[in-house]
């Protein structure tokens, strides 16, 4: 193919050889999620750019340079979701879920685009699995989700996982720890790199993100969220912690821990792998009690996390996974038994019955081969005097005459106990 018409850079095709992977990632999502009361949604894939400017944070990376915008026919503005919660939040409020059971308990598992460096483990366009719980600010909601994430990479085989757990109190005392921070940030700021230097005013919680040297020993002795939270968030968040250790989840306070969105409030976490390298995130997420108030709603907490589906499956040992099981082959005896095979093969699938067929005008000996390959059950050879049927595991045939529906019958008689 030439460059021009492969697939855009960052991105990548989902293979048949990769599919079991993610159908297992899926499946085991949907089990332990739904278990717990969470319903799937789907937002569309692209949305108004205004929802993401407000509800991501116009100060954030995603917003600022990440983001895949265009305008459509009628000039409007849309962007291609970066991440799943302002959408979620949208469509709480634009379909009225205030008016359900709280707090709504909603998961998803969709593609999300971000412009960002390509690179082992971080794509343009990248799949993750999330959770999100609106309506309750009760710290059992935090500790609720996150132990659903633990589960989820317990049970994926996701190797040597970390936790970080972190508070970031209210707007209040998070407004209060910014100024405090940022005059410390200004006393330091020819050690800085300029990247964080400028953004001092802007976002100076993110100076705890930087890899620069200088900007690292600044932060090392910079002032700490963690001790400026108020009475209220220091309960919420001890009852968190109390919660997750009555689970047995380890996790380690991290009074450093940041990420790259804005709408945070209280309870912030992440989940690393040490199985992968630079981009070791594999899921995280918090609280938002701000969020949809910001998007024009009530005051309205929630709380939710989203987890990379490829990082998932970098971190995860490789193992095989079961291919599905193929219950007949039907092969055809000559081209003029090709309507009757078909005829037969389309039987067995109304039977339920896992049912491959020959479409390709092989020899009879090549068929044979193609339903071993196919790991099928049984093979039904249609010729123009009836039918023989082979049971592939115990090597024996018999003639089963002519008609479609005893062979069906004979079928899913054999696929019980005991065969032929
Ligand atoms: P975030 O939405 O940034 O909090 O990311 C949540 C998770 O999504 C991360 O921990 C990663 O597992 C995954 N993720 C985020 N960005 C990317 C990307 N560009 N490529 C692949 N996975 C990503």
């Amino acid at each position: 193919v030439s460059a021009s018409l492969q697939a855009p850079r960052g991105t990548f095709d989902v293979l048949p050889q990769d599919a079991a992977a993610r159908r297992h990632v899926e499946s085991t999502a949907r089990r332990l999620l739904e278990g717990a009361g969470y319903e799937r949604i789907e937002t569309p894939a692209f949305e108004a750019t205004e929802l993401f400017a407000r509800g991501v944070g116009e100060s954030t990376d995603i917003v600022q340079k990440e983001m895949y915008t265009f305008q459509d026919g009628a000039s409007r503005s849309l962007t291609l979701r970066p991440e799943g919660t302002a959408p979620v939040c949208r469509a709480y409020l634009e379909h009225g879920m205030h008016k359900l059971p709280q707090p709504v308990k909603l998961w998803y598992l969709s593609s999300f685009f971000r412009y960002e460096r390509a690179q082992a483990g971080r794509y343009r366009q990248f799949w993750q699995v999330g959770v999100e719980a609106i309506g309750s600010a009760d710290p059992a909601v935090d500790a609720e989700v996150i132990v659903l994430l633990h589960m989820l990479l317990a049970e994926l085989e996701v190797r040597d996982v970390r936790l970080r757990l972190a508070s970031l109190g209210t707007p209040a005392s998070r407004a209060a720890y910014r100024e405090e921070l940022k005059a410390y940030l200004h006393t330091h700021a020819e050690q800085l790199s300029p990247e964080v230097r400028e953004r001092i005013d802007l976002n100076p919680l993110r100076a705890f993100d930087a890899d620069h040297p200088g900007t690292r020993e600044v932060m090392a002795a910079a002032p700490r969220l963690l001790d400026h939270l108020d009475a209220e968030d220091l309960d919420h968040f001890a009852a968190v912690r109390a919660m997750l250790d009555a689970a047995g989840v380890a996790y380690e306070v991290d009074s450093a821990l940041v990420r790259g969105l804005d709408y945070y409030t209280r309870t912030l976490f992440e989940f690393t792998s040490d199985a992968l390298g630079a981009q070791s995130g594999v899921g995280g997420g918090g609280r938002y009690d701000g969020l949809i108030e910001q998007l024009g709603g009530a005051p309205t907490p929630g709380v939710g996390w989203a987890a990379g589906i490829e990082r998932m499956l970098l971190a995860a040992d490789a193992r095989p996974h079961p291919a599905i099981p193929v219950d007949l082959f039907v092969a055809r005896d000559g081209d003029g038994a090709a309507v009757a095979a078909f005829a037969l093969a389309h039987r067995a699938r109304g039977a339920q019955l896992n049912v491959q067929m020959e479409l390709a005008g092989r020899s009879l000996k090549g068929q044979l081969k193609q339903a071993d390959r196919a790991r099928a059950r049984y093979v039904a050879v249609v010729g123009e005097a009836g039918t023989v049927l082979k049971d592939m595991q115990i090597g024996e045939q018999e003639d089963v005459g002519t008609d479609a529906d005893a062979v069906v019958a004979r079928v899913l008689r054999g696929r019980g106990p005991g065969g032929l």
